[in-house]
């Protein structure tokens, strides 16, 4: 399947799979809206999530937040384009004029749905976002998209003086974190092509080759097995194998070099994140002893998932493993990230957060044990919670890959 067009997302971190939106921003062609009654369910939830926060308003601007609400991504410009959705009462789209045909296209029946508010290029948008507000007796917050664009967010607070601006996260986190039956289809696809991927990736020839080569052969890897996007490519290799977050390089890959490979896309508006590591050569005793260990840990915080366990307990399942290794400074991050619509979002399977999992949360599960200068290992599933335990997205073999 073709890429998508360039600079799709133009400002990313790579490693991090956190995506900035910005100007030329669009799911892209490939991404399908599910059937209106979805959105039109989402936005109730919504609006009802507005309600209980004590929120007059939810507004939100072109995001993942807005296509998770609306089933499409306008192109986020310089000229407002925002989702006013109130606690009650019938959501409006206020749009520059020019955006309304792509607005209705996108939207098909939905369209009827909102009120679709077209301003003229000599019209102040902020004014009119105001008076699609409806003021609520002692309720002064209204909240904005947590990625919105300070310039709009700066311009809106002085439409709506004296109004509180909030962030809009919390409400939109709740219903994202819960993917329903046709979303869990859809990271189960870019699963499967990631692991295409990686299969494909763990059976050439690594060695001669420099970390940023294989970083490109991945991302078309990515794209020839069914990604409309290829996201991150993290290969380190070596003592860059203890970077988690390696940005690949010229280092040349040879003999004793231990590889992880973090590897992830877009399909059809869902996110895939896999990570393998590889050995070039026979491991030594040290580094074998260490990815058993690795693999117990990542073994056991899968086996921990099922509904009403809390997200720090399958932290924990992997974490006293690796422990008991005496490895526990050598694992440096929590041990995964939900992953959605985007390839980092809620729920955190991390320290202190108590929340229990539900069936329908989607998440990875990824520990690691990185030596400094030496060498790292990292085994990354995801995994979506069911009503009687796990299910995992990723089913390449979890053993050390040795390759060439
Ligand atoms: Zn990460
Ligand atoms: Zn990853
Ligand atoms: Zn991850």
């Amino acid at each position: 399947m073709a890429a998508a067009g360039p600079g799709r997302w133009s400002l990313r971190s790579p490693a991090l799979g956190v995506r900035y939106p910005v100007a030329d921003m669009s799911l892209g062609v490939s991404a399908r809206p599910f059937g209106p009654a979805v959105y039109r369910d989402r936005l109730r939830l919504a609006a009802r999530e507005a309600a209980a926060h004590d929120l007059r308003a939810l507004l939100i601007t072109p995001s993942i937040d807005y296509a998770y609400l609306l089933g499409y991504l306008p192109p986020a410009l310089e000229r407002l384009t925002c989702l006013v959705l109130p606690a009650d009462g019938v959501p409006s789209l206020v749009l520059p004029r020019l955006e309304e045909p792509l607005a209705r296209h996108r939207l098909g029946q939905l369209a009827d749905e909102l009120d679709l508010v077209a301003w003229d290029e000599t019209q102040d948008p902020f004014a009119v976002v105001n008076g699609r507000i409806a003021a609520v007796d002692g309720v002064r917050r209204v909240a904005v998209q947590d990625q919105m664009w300070a310039t709009f967010v700066l311009r809106l607070r002085a439409a709506l003086d004296p109004v509180d601006l909030v962030t809009a996260g919390a409400c939109l986190a709740s219903l994202r974190r819960v993917k329903s039956a046709e979303e869990v289809d859809r990271l189960r696809a870019a699963g499967e092509a990631a692991d295409a991927a990686m299969h494909a990736i763990t059976d050439e020839r690594l060695s001669g080759r420099t970390e940023a080569e294989i970083s490109v052969r991945v991302r078309t890897l990515l794209l020839e097995a069914g990604h409309d996007s290829a996201d991150f490519a993290i290969v380190g290799s070596g003592p860059n194998s203890a970077s988690p977050h390696h940005e690949p390089g010229e280092r040349v890959l040879g003999p004793g070099d231990a590889i992880v490979l973090d590897i992830g896309g877009t399909r059809d508006g869902y996110c895939s994140d896999t990570t393998r590591t590889a050995f070039v050569g026979e491991p030594p005793a040290e580094f074998a002893e260490l990815y058993e260990v690795l693999e117990r840990a990542q073994a056991a915080a899968c086996d921990a998932v099922r509904p009403g366990v809390a997200a720090e307990e399958v932290d924990a399942a992997a974490r006293r493993i690796i422990e008991a290794a005496g490895h526990g400074s050598h694992f440096i991050h929590r041990t995964g990230h939900g992953i959605g619509m985007e390839t980092h979002e809620e729920p955190y399977v991390v320290a202190g957060n108590r929340e229990p999992l539900q069936a329908g949360h989607a998440f990875s599960i990824e520990p690691g044990i990185y030596v400094p200068g030496r060498w790292g290992a990292r085994i990354e599933d995801i995994m979506v919670c069911t009503a009687d335990g796990g299910e995992r997205l990723n089913r390449t073999p979890r053993s050390l890959y040795l390759v060439a």
